[in-house]
Order: structure tokens, then sequence, then C-alpha cells
């Protein structure tokens, strides 16, 4: 059935969720459009056996773009923090004390004397940093530069890509990639309660009650429309004229909606480079480690966490641990390889959890974003704008989009952005 709205919002993940929101509290009349029968995308979470499964493991960055949009929007996010002193670092088969302050830095084996000192006088140093000049550096050259000692290069490196899941040190920015160190270290971040569907819940029952209209199991097939939009057309041949829209979605798909009546956008989704994670998430009776709740890998990308420590996520007494491999831009070659060195990494983290597991999930690759902030596009700079200057009307959002923030602080700041854009274009609202 054909129908009008002023908005029409294409994809249901957290981009496209708030903007809608925002639109419809700035008075306009805007519809939803998600492919999927479930609305949330990268944000949904799944119960099995009463463990909450986000897609893979999620953090709020609680000093990020993505809290203040959501804080605006009246969304309140309960769970707990990771404390950073006693996790571990995970260098040549074993376990040291990550530095995360003067204390473990002091108590730990895992760099030399004289690493311990070069890396104190850079902590002095990396408030005062600045990041915009280093935009078109890359993270190798800015080790490089930064450290004679290759235990601090393989430190910082471990550090930087816990902090943005990025592990392409030889095309990521590092004026970016510093500051989401400095987003982390200034308020930490936490897991949530229940997964990070409750954000989706929040965002959806939110949008309902301002009247916007959700559709799930809608793909969209086109925009029409040449050098303004019309409206979208729907896989199942229907239309929704609109005056504006926002594309909430991959740049793939977004290339495939507009083709090259946005040229730039096209252009883009060929060269982005993904953010690729694999996941294996591990429901366990009990810890045989209790007290190694958080582990990172330094001569290896991996990632160890017992989210279910400090957040609702696991049954009464059973744990949730996430553990993971960052894998940069590139599709793992043997997923069979990569599920078996997780394994030993867990086993060395929490020795004979096989015997404790009562559920395993491993998904080889995970798209954690559609972007790298590369140092050859200037950082953010070569991120895309919102409003698409070649379509009056087409508006982009998500984690590759705009020029705040990384990962989900990206997607919701680049929906705000879209949409007070499209507030402030057309400020009466042509809602009758
Ligand atoms: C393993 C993993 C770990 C992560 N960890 C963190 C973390 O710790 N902290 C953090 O901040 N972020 C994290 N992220 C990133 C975060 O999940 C995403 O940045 C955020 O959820 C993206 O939201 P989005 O709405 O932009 O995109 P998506 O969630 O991808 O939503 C896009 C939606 O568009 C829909 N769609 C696409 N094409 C169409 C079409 N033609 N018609 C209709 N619908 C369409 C899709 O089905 C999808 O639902 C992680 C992601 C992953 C995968």
């Amino acid at each position: 059935m054909d129908h009008r709205v002023d908005v029409a919002v294409v994809g249901g993940g957290l981009a496209g969720l708030s903007a809608g929101l925002r639109l419809a509290r700035g008075g306009r009349r805007v519809a939803v459009f998600e492919k999927s029968s479930d609305l949330g995308g990268r944000a949904r979470t799944q119960v099995r056996d009463g463990f909450r499964l986000n897609l893979g493991p999620h953090a709020v960055y609680l000093g990020g773009a993505g809290r203040k949009a959501l804080t605006e929007l009246g969304i309140r996010l309960a769970g707990g923090e990771p404390v950073g002193p006693g996790s571990l670092a995970y260098r040549d088969g074993d376990l040291s004390l990550l530095p995360a302050n003067l204390s473990t830095l002091l108590r730990t084996t895992l760099l030399s004397a004289g690493a311990k000192w070069e890396l104190a006088r850079f902590l002095a140093r990396l408030p005062l940093l600045s990041l915009d000049e280093l935009a078109g550096v890359s993270v190798k050259a800015w080790l490089g530069d930064t450290f004679a000692r290759q235990e601090n290069r393989d430190l910082l490196a471990a550090i930087l890509r816990i902090a943005t899941y990025a592990n392409d040190p030889e095309r990521q920015s590092a004026g970016a990639a510093l500051a989401q160190l400095r987003v982390a270290q200034r308020a930490g971040v936490r897991y949530l309660d229940g997964g990070w569907q409750t954000i989706v819940a929040a965002l959806s029952t939110a949008a309902l009650a301002e009247g916007v209209v959700l559709h799930s199991s809608a793909p969209v097939a086109a925009v029409d429309g040449q050098h303004r939009v019309e409206g979208v057309r729907l896989a199942d041949g229907s239309f929704c004229r609109a005056d504006a829209v926002v594309l909430a979605t991959d740049p793939g798909s977004v290339a495939a909606l507009v083709g090259d009546r946005a040229a730039s956008l096209a252009r883009f989704s060929r060269e982005a480079v993904p953010v690729r994670v694999a996941s294996l998430e591990l429901g366990l009776r009990r810890l045989t480690r209790p007290s190694h709740l958080v582990a990172l890998g330094i001569d290896r990308p991996f990632y160890f966490s017992v989210h279910s420590a400090v957040a609702r996520l696991a049954p009464e007494g059973l744990a949730l641990a996430h553990v993971a491999q960052y894998l940069g831009a590139a599709t793992p070659a043997d997923a069979g390889a990569t599920r078996a060195a997780l394994e030993a990494f867990a086993d060395r983290v929490q020795p004979g959890w096989k015997d404790e597991a009562v559920l395993q999930r491993f998904l080889p690759d995970l798209r954690v974003s559609h972007h790298v902030v590369t140092a050859s596009g200037g950082g953010m700079a070569g991120r895309p704008s919102p409003a698409v200057s070649e379509m009056a009307g087409l508006y982009v959002a998500g984690d590759w989009v705009g020029a705040e923030g990384l990962l989900a602080d990206a997607a919701l700041a680049s929906a705000r952005a879209a949409a007070k854009a499209i507030l402030e274009a057309a400020p009466v609202a042509s809602v009758a």
C-alpha cells in the first residue's frame, strides 16, 4: 500500500531508531523501514538458555558521544563498569598484570625497567598531545616515532585495539585512535544489564510513543528521485513518498539504493575499510580462576572479558565470558583455526573452562564498524557528512558517517546530526 510521510528512515538499528525518534519529537511524520524481522541491527541481544548474548562484546563508552545522545533522548543505561586494575596482559603464552595505573605499572612483569620509564613519561604527555596533528599519521608510524622500545609499541598497539576494535595499524589514523583512547580513559566503559537490546527497546518504545511507524521485515529496494528525493520504494513494490530520506544502513546498501546519483557515496562504499572481529561467547557454570576477569593479548590480537561480572547477562550464579580476536579488514582465511586459537587463549585465562561450559557460540566474522578512520583520509575528515550534497533531502547515518566518535558513538552522533539538519532545513513541519 502506498503512503506518505515527512521522513522515511531506512534501517532500524541504533542510528535509524534514534534519528526517527528525534524527527518525530521535532514534529515530523516518520516511518522506519527495517529489512530484518527484528529491530536493532548490530545492537541486538539474543537470549539463549538464560544468557543474554550481544552480537560479540559490547561496551558503552561512558565519556562518548553515544551516551550523551542517549541521555538527551531520556534513555538510561543500567549496568556495571569493569575495573581496570587487575586486568591481565597475555604475551608469549604467559599472563602478567596489565599496566593500568601507576601501581600496576610498577608491579607488572610485562615490561622491563627501561620500558616502564618510557611508558610513564609518555602517559604524562598523553593529555597534552595535539591529536589534530596526528589525524593524517598512521598508528604504526606514530608508534614508531613515539617509542624506542618495541615492548611499548606492542602494548600501545594492543590498548588502541581494545579502545577502537581496529587491528589495522598501517591504515588507522593515530589521531582518531588516540581520541578514542581519551574517551575510554575519561569515564571508562559500561556493560549493560540485559544487553544492548535494552537500548533498542527503549528507543523503539519512545519512537512508537511519538507516533513513529516501525516496519520490520520491510526491505527498501530503491530511493526514488533524481536531484531531490521523492521517497523510498520497498521490495514488495509499495512506495512511501517522503520529503527527506535517512539511510541508516551500511555503505554498500546506500550505494545499491542510490547508485551514481550520489557518486561520492558510491566511491566511499568501494573504498571503505571495515573493522572485523571473530567472537566466541562462553556460558560457564563457574569461573575456574575467579580473579581472571579481563585479559588483553599483547603479541596476539586477543580479548577476554567476563561481562557478567558487572552486568546482569547470565543466570544467577553462572558467568558469561566474551573472547574475541581483532581481525583487521580481511575476512579470516580459516575460521576453524581462529576458533581453536581463541579456545586455547581462553584455556590460558580460565584453565579447564570446557568442563564448565553450558553454552558456546562462535561467530567467525562480525563487522564491528563499516569503516576504520584512516590516516590517508585525513582522520575524521575522510568520513562522509550526514547531508548528501548530490541529492537534496538525502541523509546518511551510521558508524561510518560524520565527524564525531567511533562505533555506536558515531552511529548515534551522526543520527543526531542528520535529524538536526532535516529539522533545520524545513523548520516548519509540513504536517497538516
Ligand atoms: C562484535 C561487535 C562488537 C561491538 N562492540 C561495540 C562496543 O563495544 N561499543 C560500541 O560503541 N560499539 C560496538 N559495536 C558497534 C555497534 O554495534 C554499531 O556501531 C551500532 O550498533 C551500529 O548501529 P547502526 O544503526 O549504525 O547500524 P546497524 O546496527 O548495522 O543497523 C543498520 C540496519 O539497516 C538494516 N538495513 C540495511 N539495508 C536495508 C534495506 N535496504 N532496507 C531496510 N533495512 C536495511 C539492517 O538490517 C540493519 O538492521 C560492535 C559491533 C560488533 C559487531
